[in-house]
């Protein structure tokens, strides 16, 4: 089913869809002086911002920053019975593939992250095809389709003055079937062209996947890489894919509740032993490390899938301009350099 509805409509369309689910979509929010542009439940259809990239992801709904795992003993999640789903509305290629890089991780056979598991199962994502490039993002670069969300019941498309809404699921059409036709080969016309520009900015990133682990770890550019690195932890926290997390526990004059909170591993004090000693005490470590999770150690764990999804995001945020392009191209080159010489020896 491909419909349409025109931009000016979205409020009414919105209100239809509230009716059965809690509805989030990236809204501008203001921080003191700052302004971001993140996942929220909309009360206006007017705050909703689709034409660029929102600057944090949605992964806070399945894994929250700070998030109340019950008291000591019981573990029961802070997730009420009969609470509506939440359908977040336009979520980009790069975030949806986010999200399945975190499912193996945490609903794994042999152990399944109830919290993580509960919260997904209550989540519908409406897909948002990309018209544009953003600032930073590479994600085609990883073989990920900037136009074509997956394993999405709705695939939505912003031209600017309609919305389209290509729908898979036969439960959701119901919330469509008073909206116009789509006209199929308009739309395919409108993804050509959308399509055409992404290949025109696209960068080839040449990658062994996974990273050949003892060569990349013993590589000479990994001072220089991370030089500049605060160890601020910035890019992890705006990760889409970044899932380390810590626990504390409060006590009240009730009991004790159990917490966890995200850390960061480029923080110094994430392996920081009690006895004192860090096993990663330099920010060249903890930067090492970083990049080896994603791009060697995830890999090697899940069928070759690096823990990224070239969303950009840790470029645009960090602040003192750590491009994680150009610590891919330094590795790809070394790499290839390596081989050459190997080759001719
Ligand atoms: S955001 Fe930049 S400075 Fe901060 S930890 Fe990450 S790479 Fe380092
Ligand atoms: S490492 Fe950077 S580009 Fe990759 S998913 Fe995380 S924030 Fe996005």
């Amino acid at each position: 089913m491909l419909k349409v509805l025109a931009k000016s409509e979205l409020g009414q369309f919105l209100d239809k869809l509230k009716q059965e689910f809690r509805v989030v979509a990236p809204v501008r929010r203001q921080y003191g002086k700052k302004e971001r542009v993140e996942y929220h439940p909309v009360e206006n259809s007017e705050e909703i911002i689709l034409d660029s990239q929102p600057d944090t992801p949605p992964k806070k709904f399945f894994l929250p920053q700070n998030e109340r795992l019950g008291d000591e003993l019981e573990g029961e999640t802070d997730l009420e019975e009969g609470e509506k789903e939440t359908l977040i509305f336009g979520v980009r290629s790069c975030d949806l593939k986010a999200v399945e890089i975190l499912k193996p991780v945490f609903l794994d056979d042999d152990f399944t992250d109830t919290y993580f598991q509960k919260k997904l199962e209550k989540t519908v994502m409406f897909g948002l095809g990309c018209s544009s490039r953003q600032e930073n993002c590479f994600c085609d670069s990883l073989e990920i389709n900037p136009l074509e969300g997956k394993n999405v019941p709705v695939n939505m498309y912003d031209d600017g003055e309609k919305i389209w809404f290509a729908v898979r699921d036969k439960e959701l059409e119901k919330f469509f079937a008073d909206l116009p036709d789509g006209d199929a080969e308009e739309l395919e016309e409108k993804k050509g062209k959308w399509q055409e520009e992404f290949e025109k900015t696209a960068i080839t990133l040449d990658l062994p996947l996974p990273f050949p682990e003892l060569k990349t770890f013993e590589a000479p550019f990994w001072h220089k890489v991370s030089a500049n690195c605060l160890g601020c932890g910035v890019c992890t926290y705006y990760c889409p894919t970044c899932f380390c997390f810590g626990f504390f526990w409060e006590k009240h004059p009730e009991g004790i509740d159990r917490w966890r909170t995200w850390d960061s591993c480029m923080f110094p004090l994430f392996t920081k032993h009690g006895g004192g000693h860090n096993p990663r005490e330099t920010q060249k470590q903890r930067t090492r490390q970083r990049i080896m999770h994603k791009f060697s150690y995830h890999p090697q764990n899940f069928d070759g899938v690096p823990a990224c999804s070239g969303c950009g995001r840790c470029i645009s945020q960090c602040p003192v301009n750590i491009d994680l392009r150009v610590i891919l191209r330094t590795v790809e080159k070394y790499l290839k350099e390596e081989e050459g010489v190997k080759s001719s020896g």
